[in-house]
């Protein structure tokens, strides 16, 4: 007689940034479990060229699995972030000390944070990391899924308990399961690129609400700084083909002087600024996480930080599990995150809405907005709180 194929308690779809991180953090807290995690990538996950922001429980989440150590040296903390509407009176400031901690949060290359995952990984004895592999199909029978995936030209399959999708925005696993996206398209089109200033930014961080639309300086070491610019599409046609002294100028035109003066820009890169969301992210025996489930305009740094905490609520949804994609794990991990949800998407959705829109009614709330923030300690605390990642 055959024997049965084993079933692996969870197989991952995705090795970016949240897939790998839920697979370290499963694969520690289930030391008896074996987590599969596919990725067609074969040395690790692609080399992402943007530079993103971590809330400072983020920041604290990898201190405590030591992965921090290796990233320091090469992260900027956010000591100060100063919020302003251009051309008006309103702005806020928020500042680390304040909120007894040394940084609001790190700025670092996401290529960095990927390879210290993907090391991590592979370190760890209970994650088979499969590479060069793609997710093709599942079925779904009462006690587990199969997944068919393809590797070197080869198919193979698997049998799990609990599939997770973290294959980012245009997810197989999320198009396999019959999940249907609701797509919010903002018209605008967002610009990253290393600016270089002639002088430090002494780690502030800057979001300017201006006429061409939000620009968000984050603090960077040597004299630089990261770039997010969002700005409608004929615009940043405009500034795709410009040369770089012309970009500067306008971008410097745009700013203004409170960063000091800007002297040149590498790595430009255009995203068109979308909001996707899964109507649902769960199914029988699986579920989404990361970018598979929600993908946010950059304009609030949340996006990662938010598939963080999906990677966090999965560990503990499945902790006192010995069926990883029971009804009751499954729909343990939705109670964990819904609320989150609803908050930074419609926190990130508002702040969109609100601040690319330069009709007078909302410039005038918006500075009311931004100048009573500054004042009222209690609800600058909370706004501080969750631009830390921690829950207000
Ligand atoms: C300009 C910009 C700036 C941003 N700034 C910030 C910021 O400051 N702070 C912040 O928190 N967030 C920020 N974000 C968001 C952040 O980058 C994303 O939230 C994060 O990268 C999502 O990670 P992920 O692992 O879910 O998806 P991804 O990084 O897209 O990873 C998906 C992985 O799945 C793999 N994959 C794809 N297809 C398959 C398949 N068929 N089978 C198996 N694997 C597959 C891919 O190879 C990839 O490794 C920013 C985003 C943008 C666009």
């Amino acid at each position: 007689m055959d024997a049965q194929p084993v079933i692996a308690p969870v197989v991952i779809s995705g090795g970016g940034l949240v897939g790998a991180l839920a697979a370290l953090l499963l694969a520690r807290a289930q030391p008896q479990w074996q987590i599969h995690v596919l990725e067609p990538n074969e040395q690790g996950p692609a080399q992402d060229q943007r530079v993103i922001a971590l809330a400072a429980a983020t920041v604290e989440l990898l201190q405590q699995h030591g992965l921090w150590a290796e990233l320091a040296q090469q992260s900027c903390g956010i000591e100060h972030i100063h919020v302003s509407d251009r051309q008006q009176l309103g702005m806020t400031r928020l500042h680390a000390q304040q909120h007894g901690v040394a940084a609001l949060g790190q700025v670092i290359a996401a290529a960095q944070l990927n390879q210290v995952l993907y090391q991590a990984c592979q370190q760890q004895a209970n994650i088979v990391w499969h590479s060069g592999a793609r997710f093709i199909s599942t079925g779904a029978e009462r006690d587990y899924r199969e997944v068919v995936f393809e590797q070197h030209g080869e198919t193979h399959q698997l049998r799990t308990q609990l599939l997770v999708g973290a294959d980012g925005q245009r997810s197989e696993v999320r198009s396999q399961l019959g999940i249907q996206i609701t797509s919010t398209d903002y018209q605008q089109v967002g610009i990253v690129g290393i600016l270089h200033l002639q002088n430090s930014l002494n780690g502030w961080a800057y979001e300017r609400f201006t006429d061409s639309g939000p620009i968000a300086l984050l603090p960077m070491t040597n004299n630089r700084a990261s770039l997010v610019w969002s700005v409608n599409p004929a615009m940043a046609e405009q500034l795709q083909h410009c040369d770089e002294a012309s970009f500067v100028r306008q971008c410097q035109q745009a700013f203004g002087y409170r960063a000091g003066l800007f002297s040149g820009i590498e790595q430009r890169a255009h995203y068109p600024l979308q909001l996707h969301l899964a109507e649902h992210s769960l199914a029988h025996r699986a579920l989404l996480i990361g970018n598979a489930s929600h993908t946010l305009h950059p304009i609030a740094g949340q996006g990662f930080n938010l598939g963080v905490r999906d990677a966090i609520a999965l560990r503990d949804s499945l902790a006192c599990s010995d069926d990883a994609g029971s009804y009751r794990s499954v729909s343990g991990y939705w109670q964990l995150r819904a609320a989150d949800y609803r908050t930074i998407i419609g926190l990130t959705d508002g702040l969109v809405r609100g601040f690319s829109n330069q009709l007078w009614p909302l410039t005038a709330v918006r500075s009311i907005a931004l100048f009573g923030l500054d004042q009222l300690g209690p609800v600058r605390n909370q706004f501080a709180r969750q631009t830390m990642g921690f829950k207000a």
